[in-house]
């Protein structure tokens, strides 16, 4: 007689990750042989079937009541490997997102559509331990048969697949039955060899660096500062000012850790804008691989193997590199910390460099976290104890940091911009065979149309945002949504044809200066141009041939680029950060400043920076003229220590979106309601200001709130937002989508 297989009792319980809005684990029953956490299965999910990824399993449910089997397990080796998985899980629930959704993005889509090797279950008889016949009859027969059929002499082996046994009248369940009671053993078999690691080729094959430089006195003592061979997790702050050699530190500590066997991860914010970055590493170290959202699905999933397999031992990625497998992973270094993209904005909102320091701390390895310009997190946290400093305050070679000269341009004529003394440091400096490079700060500063007639200003139809306006060719651009539109002729409102192009863009600056300069190539970096790598390279070679040339461009220019012939640079409207209502505003512009002072300059010329401000009394303008950033920060962090704001304050945004503004409004009020009955929030442990409007209020079409939370005591901050998040994952998302943002870095 055959049992239903339903009957079967479950041998373990498993805890998927299922894609979705689902704010945990969803439970699974069964039978043997057990899988390895980490591998995907089908599962039933209300009438469909979906793919997820084992996380856990138990031996005992979790959850009360009936679970429902899983169906098939698609993997012998895990897609995820452990650390990854753990790594993984423990971000979804810090930055309280979906486990399933978080993890289900993290697998490349090449190899999650890759058929799973045929599995073939082989059953093996235990050959002591017969049932007792008397007491289990129907058991005792399955033995014998069992028995029989593996120790068949026409059989070469000693173990039997799951289809043969049934022609020989064993059902699964019955074959199940005897594991469970420990007659018997079952194993998954496949032809799979890709989590063998592959044994490292020769040091000579992966590390060359015959070419690299002597080391200075400073990058030697940083070097020693930071010698991890063996020392387990440390977390190491690198300030060194631009250009001081913080790359050389990195390529060093990195060889010591390939030639010990090991990979390493490298985390930069920007690769298509700086290819020169990989190459270096790569001329260093040949098994380099490069990881960023350009990537095709085909070579991220080369990638994914490749890493996961050992054959590479350097991968150079932005953000989402963090989640690469890597088993014999050494150290992690993250360059230019300070950089926001390393939090993502949407979705899943994961800070990877914070990350990082997780999951070395998990792998027990070193974390280099390096900037010349470091988060006041960092310097908080250096402050504190928990990252050890290393500072490099000079370069190789000698080359001086250009001297900073605050322009105040109160009554100043300003053409496009530019002020007459501005111009003519610009002239002498071209005369003097040097070049020049002009940084405008595109935040708040993007050109518009506008009618002279009446005033009218193109917006964008899906935002509450204007239309920016570009010159070659001419044409309207939502930055926001991408809506485009043409330049009208006439205007929309009064029919004139006054239209004027307002405000200041870099292609107008290119234009002005081309009035004033017109014998020197101008060279122009901004999105529109970076939108073309080839291109971007090409503008570049320009300016690398040393010879009299302007850069003018964007927050692009501020990024990991070096021009030695540039020895005055300027900021054209140093002023766009300090007004803003982001608390964080400040600090990024005194980060821009000091990089884009940092793209200039060689041994034996004296470089400047010019900050053309209306503000010159500014205390972080007079901050930075005094001290650098150095002191800019110091006095930064004090002005966070008192208005409790973070590093010193942990903050979550809950943010909420709608097509219908009272919709979402009320949603978040209600979750405001729901706070201050807390009595976390009730006994001021917790702060709650809002809901109010977004910075950008609308957009695609969709109005936007947020509310923010804030507390000096992280964990009871999250404890509330959890218990906030239950009740917003229970608002139709089709009305209101809520999302929650902790640690948020960019209220905009
Ligand atoms: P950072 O990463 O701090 O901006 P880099 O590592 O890119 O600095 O170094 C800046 C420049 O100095 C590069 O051109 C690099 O090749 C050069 N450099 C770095 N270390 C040395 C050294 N020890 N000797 C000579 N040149 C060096
Ligand atoms: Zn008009
Ligand atoms: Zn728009």
């Amino acid at each position: 007689m055959q049992e239903p297989e339903s009957a079967v009792d479950p041998d373990w319980y498993a805890a998927v990750a299922v894609p979705g809005p689902f704010p945990e684990l969803l439970e699974y029953s069964g039978t043997c042989p057990s899988p390895v956490p980490g591998v995907r299965a089908r599962v039933p999910l209300g009438h469909r079937e979906v793919v997820g990824v084992i996380c856990e399993l138990h031996s005992t449910p979790t959850h009360a009541g009936k679970l429902r089997p899983l169906l098939e397990i698609l993997d012998l080796e895990p897609v995820l490997p452990a650390d990854v998985l753990q790594l993984a899980l423990w971000a979804a629930r810090y930055y309280q997102h979906p486990p399933g959704d978080a993890i289900a993005g993290l697998v490349p889509r090449a190899v999650s559509d890759m058929r799973g090797p045929r599995l073939r279950v082989s059953w093996q008889a235990v050959a002591d331990a017969p049932p007792d016949a008397k007491r289990a009859p129907a058991r005792a027969r399955a033995y014998e048969t069992l028995n029989a059929f593996l120790n068949n002499p026409t059989r070469p082996r000693q173990s039997a697949t799951s289809a043969e046994l049934a022609e020989a009248g064993l059902s699964s369940a019955r074959l199940r039955d005897l594991v469970q009671h420990g007659h018997a053993t079952a194993a998954k078999k496949a032809l799979d060899h890709s989590s063998v690691l592959s044994d490292p080729p020769a040091a000579s094959a992966r590390i060359q660096d015959a070419s690299a430089p002597t080391l200075t006195e400073e990058q030697t003592q940083a070097l020693k500062g930071i010698s991890v061979q063996g020392q387990g997790f440390s977390a190491f702050l690198l300030q060194g000012v631009t250009g001081s050699g913080k790359t050389e530190v990195y390529l060093r500590v990195i060889r010591d850790v390939i030639a010990a066997g090991g990979q390493a991860l490298v985390l930069v914010p920007e690769i298509a804008l700086t290819p020169q970055t990989v190459e270096r590493f790569a001329l260093r170290f040949p098994r380099t691989q490069a990881s960023h959202s350009g990537l095709s699905p085909g070579a991220r999933a080369s990638l994914w193997r490749g890493a996961r397999a050992g054959e590479i031992d350097v991968v150079v990625g932005t953000r989402s590199a963090i989640f690469t497998p890597m088993p014999r992973l050494g150290v992690i270094v993250v360059d230019e910390e300070h950089d926001g993209s390393f939090k993502q904005q949407d979705g899943f909102r994961y800070s990877a460099r914070d990350l990082a320091v997780k999951r070395a701390r998990d792998l027990d390895i070193p974390v280099l976290l390096g900037s010349a310009t470091p988060a006041l997190e960092s310097l908080l946290n250096v402050a504190r104890g928990r990252y050890r400093p290393v500072f490099l305050n000079s370069r190789p070679g000698g080359a001086a940091l250009p001297r900073l000269r605050v322009l105040d341009v109160r009554g100043e004529r300003l053409d496009e911009g530019l002020s007459p003394p501005l111009l003519r440091a610009i002239g002498t400096r071209l005369q003097a065979g040097e070049q020049a490079l002009l940084f405008l700060n595109r935040r708040g500063f993007a050109p518009t149309l506008l009618c002279h007639g009446c005033g009218w200003v193109a917006g964008c139809p899906a935002c509450d945002a204007r239309l920016t306006a570009h010159l070659t060719p001419r044409r309207l651009v939502c930055h926001h949504c991408d809506h485009q539109a043409s330049w009208p002729a006439i205007c929309p409102e009064c029919g004139r044809t006054d239209l004027q192009h307002q405000g200041l863009g870099t292609q107008r600056i290119e234009l002005a200066l081309q009035r004033h300069f017109p014998d020197v190539p101008i060279v122009r970096v901004d999105r529109d141009v970076a939108s073309s790598a080839k291109r971007l390279q090409a503008q570049f070679e320009v300016v690398r041939n040393g010879t009299p040339a302007i850069l003018v461009g964007t927050q692009m220019l501020a990024k990991g680029h070096h021009f030695p012939a540039v020895t005055l640079s300027a900021v054209i409207n140093a002023d766009g950060g300090l007004l803003s209502a982001d608390f964080r505003a400040p600090e990024r512009t005194a980060q821009l400043i000091i990089q884009v002072a940092g793209r200039a300059g060689r041994a034996g010329r004296n470089g400047e920076l010019w900050l053309q401000t209306y503000q010159p009394e500014h205390p972080i303008i007079q901050a930075l003229q005094r001290g650098g950033y150095p002191e800019f920060a110091a006095l930064a962090l004090k002005e966070r220590r008192e208005a409790q704001l973070p590093p010193f304050a942990a903050m979550a945004v809950f943010r909420a979106d709608a097509t219908d503004p009272q919709r979402v409004e009320a949603a978040l009020q209600g979750l405001r309601k729901l706070a201050r009955a807390l009595p976390e929030v009730h006994a001021g442990q917790v702060s709650v200001h809002g809901p109010v409007p977004a910075p950008l209020p609308r957009r695609a079409s969709r109005f936007r709130f947020q509310l923010a939370l804030m507390s000096a005591d992280r964990r009871t901050l999250h404890k509330v937002v959890a218990a906030l998040r239950i009740a917003a994952d229970k608002t139709d998302r089709r009305q209101v989508r809520i999302g929650v943002d902790i640690d948020p870095i960019d209220l905009y």
